[in-house]
Formats: structure tokens, C-alpha cells, sequence
């Protein structure tokens, strides 16, 4: 029995319609990182239930691919009607297991709610071509097609949008789906079942896996039937993962990390500019892959920027998420704690100083940190560091910090604030960056295309590109018709 009660926690898998343990009923732990109370198990399930959620998946398709976009966009609109109806109960589920302040959990259920209307109407808008034929007595036409079985594989950061971002459109482009949430916070992910279920997904449409990811991940890469795997998560495991598909030549989306740069110009309004930087940093804990990883401030404000940031950091609320007016929860594990250690560690053996912050308060939870000296010499110039700390580079002129910010194998998001739109437009096609914020530092929406340059990923979650990434093209030519 699970030590906390949530109408949207399930301890079983999800196959073909039913919810099932591990074949050999093994199970893994799954703790509450702000008070580190175990919360229930979840199966441990392998390769043998990996790939028995595959057949219901692919045997579900042959059915599914055939109903229509409305068909499919109704069941898109009433599973957003049962989210929204149930927002605080699937919010307090995440934050339970995740740890993020309970309001950002609520916002994190509403806008996976928001990616599948979006997709419900993108879905009905998959439009082909009749394209001028060379020939007279031929005919040419395009369309788009399901691209069949998809694995989806993501992470703990936002364990229920993640999702959305993948179901939303392979519902609706008519694709079935084997689905493998984190192992530290795989609720958020198996209440995607329930949802389903409730919204009138036909059984074996999504099929949910908790486990061994390895084994779990080699399954899914390695089999015929799944035709697209689609990840978020760490470049490393995106990499296995693309290297792993390339022996059945499937379809890859892949949102890889990120070592956002935020850049602040000496024209910037740097009030704004600090209220841009709180949430680019400190937001989800500095738990997201666009979280700023660099702070970039020209020489004319950096002073004025590093106080009033200060400032800001140091009034934010830490402590348990699921408390009233909490602003950041813990981190999510002890590696994740003990990495950002490792990271102000060295970057003050290098010659960085604390302005506030840069301690443990207790448990998992670690203080809002400003580092000024921060120099591209330092492991978090180059590593993600995934925690609350905040890292603060001087520069002079605005090539430097340009040439600054992309010196970096990762190019998912970055942020500049400036009041000079010349030098808004020259920055924002300077930067290798797959998402850019101009004065603004959180941008994301189902409305905007979300992908990253160079390591940090292949393809685009959302805007009118994401469904496209579940659909495959098929040109047909109609022949003798005798003009
Ligand atoms: P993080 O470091 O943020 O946990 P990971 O890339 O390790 O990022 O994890 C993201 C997702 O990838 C999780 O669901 C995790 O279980 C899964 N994962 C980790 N290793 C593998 C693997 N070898 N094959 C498939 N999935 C994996």
C-alpha cells in the first residue's frame, strides 16, 4: 500500500488495457525528495514486459491508425477536460515525487493539458498535396501517414508535461505508444494511463513500463515494430539511444541538455532583466534544460545586476514544495545535490567568489547561489549544472559575449536582454541556440516549436512542426487515367 493517497497513483504497469506487476512481481522504491519518505514501488519490470507492451501497442495501431483526426482530437479535448478537472490532485502527485512548489506543479499539469488541445487541432490539420503532375495522364498526391509504434522514454524534471509533449501529438496524428517514465518519479507518468482510460483511449493505444530503463530502452531500440523513439533527457542517454535505433533505422526525436546562456546588455532594464533571470535560473529548483547555466553581464551594469539578483535570490522561499508560498523545492537525489557541490567547489578553488548562498540548508535542499569571477576555465562552463546555483561572467563588448555563449557543445535556449533591437537582432542570429528569449526568460508554449541546436537534440516537441515528427510521408502516383 502507498504511504500517501492520490486517486491518480497507480503501483502497476500499464499493457494492453490492463494494469499489471513485473512477470518476476519485483518492485522499486519511489521516495518524496523533500522529506525522503518512501512513497510506494512501482513494478521492475525488463525486457519480457517491454516487449509484450510493444505487440499491444503494435496490434492496437492496426485499428487506430484508421479513425479520424476528429475522432482522435475528441479523445485529446476530454483527456485536457480530465486534467483540468483534476489539476490539484494530479499536481499534488508530482510534487509528492518530484518535489517542485505545489504552483508549479499546477502550472506544469495546465500547460500538458494546453499541448493536447493544441494537438487535437493540429491533428485535423495534417493537410497533403495534389501536386502538379510532368505527366498528362497521371496524377500526384502526398500524404501523411502515423509512423506507427512510438517509444517514448523521459525524465523526472517535469514528469508530467514531458509527456504531453509526446502524447499529445502521437495521439493525434493516430499512433499507438510504449511509454517509459523516469524510475524516481514515475507516477506523474502511469496517472497518463488513468487519464487515457477516462478520456476513451482504446486499450493498448498507450502502454506504460516502469523499470530497468537499460533493458527497458534496448527493447524498445531493437525492435521492428517501434518505428519512432522519441526522448528527453540526458545527451549521453540520447546518444546510446540514437546509436542503439540505428540497426532498425527508426524515427528519433531527441531534447538533449542544455547550457543556457542569458546575456544582459548595458542598455537592458535591469529590473526586468532580474526578474527574467529568478525565473530562468531558479525555476523547478535550476531543474529544467533551459535553465540558465551561464549568466553573461556586460561591464556597465554588472554591479547594479549582481546586487538586485542577489536580492531576488535571496527572497526566494525554500522548503517543501507541497507547503503554502514555497518558491524551491530540494533537488531531486543526492547525485543531484552532490553535483552542484562538486561544481561550486571548484569554480571557488578557481578564483570565483560567493555573494550569497554556495551551502547545503539540510536534506536535499540547497540555498539560491550567485557566483561573480566566473571564468570558461570552471567545470560549469561547459557542464550542466542542473541546481540552484547561478554563475555570473563579466564581459566588455558584444561579440565576446556572442563568441562566449557559444562555446558550448549544447545549443537548446538562451536569453538576452537588451533595448537596443539592432543588437537584439545580431545576438538573436548570433546565437546557436535552438529557442532564443529577448527580454523574456521563460517562453515556453504549445503554440512555439521546442528543440535544440547541436548536441542538445533532433527535432521539435510542439508548434505547428511537433506533430510532424509522428507522421511519415507516402507519394502516390495514379497512372493511366486515360487523358
Ligand atoms: P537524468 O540524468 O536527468 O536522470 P537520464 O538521461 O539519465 O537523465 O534519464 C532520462 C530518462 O532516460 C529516464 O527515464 C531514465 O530512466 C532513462 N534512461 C537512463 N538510462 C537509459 C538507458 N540506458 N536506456 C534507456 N533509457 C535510459
Amino acid at each position: 500500500m502507498p504511504s500517501f493517497s492520490n486517486t491518480y497513483l497507480r503501483e502497476a504497469n500499464l499493457i494492453g488495457g490492463m494494469w499489471v506487476a513485473a512477470d518476476n512481481r519485483k518492485t522499486l522504491n519511489v521516495d518524496n525528495p523533500a522529506t525522503g519518505d518512501i512513497i510506494g514501488t512501482v513494478p521492475m519490470a525488463g525486457q519480457v514486459e517491454t516487449l509484450r507492451a510493444i505487440d499491444a501497442a503494435h496490434e492496437a495501431f492496426a485499428s487506430f491508425r484508421h479513425t479520424t483526426a476528429n475522432e482522435r482530437a475528441g479523445i485529446l479535448r476530454r483527456m485536457h477536460d480530465v486534467m483540468m478537472d483534476n489539476q490539484k490532485e494530479l499536481a499534488e502527485l508530482l510534487t509528492t515525487e518530484m518535489g517542485k512548489p505545489l504552483a508549479e506543479a499546477m502550472g506544469e499539469i495546465a500547460i500538458g493539458a494546453n499541448y493536447l488541445t493544441w494537438f487535437a487541432e493540429e491533428g485535423r490539420r495534417v493537410y497533403g498535396d495534389i501536386v502538379p503532375s510532368p505527366w498528362a495522364d497521371r496524377r500526384l498526391m502526398v500524404r501523411h501517414e502515423p509512423v506507427g509504434v512510438v517509444a517514448a522514454i523521459t525524465p523526472w524534471n517535469f514528469p508530467s508535461s514531458m509527456l504531453a509533449r509526446k502524447i499529445g501529438p502521437a495521439i493525434a496524428a493516430g499512433c499507438t505508444s510504449v511509454i517509459k517514465p523516469a524510475e524516481s518519479t514515475p507516477y506523474s507518468g502511469l496517472a497518463w494511463g488513468l487519464i487515457a482510460a477516462e478520456a476513451g483511449l482504446p486499450d493498448g493505444c498507450m502502454n506504460i513500463v516502469t523499470g530497468d530503463a537499460p533493458e527497458i530502452g534496448k527493447a524498445m531500440c531493437a525492435s521492428k515494430k517501434v518505428r519512432k523513439i522519441t526522448f528527453t533527457g540526458s545527451t549521453k542517454v540520447g546518444k546510446l539511444l540514437m546509436q542503439q535505433s540505428a540497426e532498425t533505422v527508426k524515427k528519433v526525436s531527441m531534447e538533449l541538455g542544455g547550457n543556457a546562456p542569458f546575456l544582459i546588455f548595458d542598455s537592458a532594464n535591469v529590473d526586468k532583466a532580474v526578474e527574467g533571470a529568478i525565473a530562468a535560473k531558479f525555476r523547478n529548483s535550476g531543474q529544467t534544460c533551459v535553465c540558465t547555466n551561464r549568466f553573461f553581464v556586460q561591464d556597465g551594469i554588472h554591479d547594479e545586476f549582481v546586487e538586485k539578483f542577489t536580492k531576488a535570490a535571496e527572497a526566494l522561499k525554500v522548503g517543501n514544495g507541497a507547503e503554502d508560498g514555497v518558491q524551491q523545492g530540494p533537488l531531486i537525489n543526492q547525485a543531484a545535490l552532490d553535483k552542484v557541490q562538486v561544481l561550486v567547489k571548484d569554480a571557488l578553488d578557481k578564483g570565483a567568489e560567493v555573494v550569497s548562498g554556495g551551502d547545503v540548508i539540510g536534506g536535499l535542499f540547497y540555498k539560491p547561489t550567485v557566483l561573480t569571477g566566473a571564468t570558461d576555465d570552471m567545470r560549469f562552463a561547459t557542464e550542466e549544472i542542473f541546481g540552484p546555483v547561478a554563475p555570473i561572467f563579466r564581459f566588455k563588448g558584444e561579440q565576446d559575449a556572442v563568441d562566449a555563449a557559444n562555446n558550448t557543445d549544447y545549443g537548446l535556449a538562451g536569453y538576452v536582454y537588451t533595448a537596443d533591437l539592432g543588437q537584439a537582432f545580431r545576438v538573436i542570429e548570433g546565437l546557436e541556440y535552438g529557442l532564443v528569449g529577448v527580454n523574456e526568460g521563460v517562453i515556453t508554449t504549445p503554440e512555439a516549436p521546442f528543440g535544440g541546436f547541436k548536441e542538445s537534440g533532433v527535432g521539435s516537441e510542439g508548434g505547428r512542426q511537433g506533430i510532424e515528427e509522428y507522421l511519415q510521408t507516402k507519394y502516390v502516383c495514379l497512372g493511366g487515367l486515360g487523358f
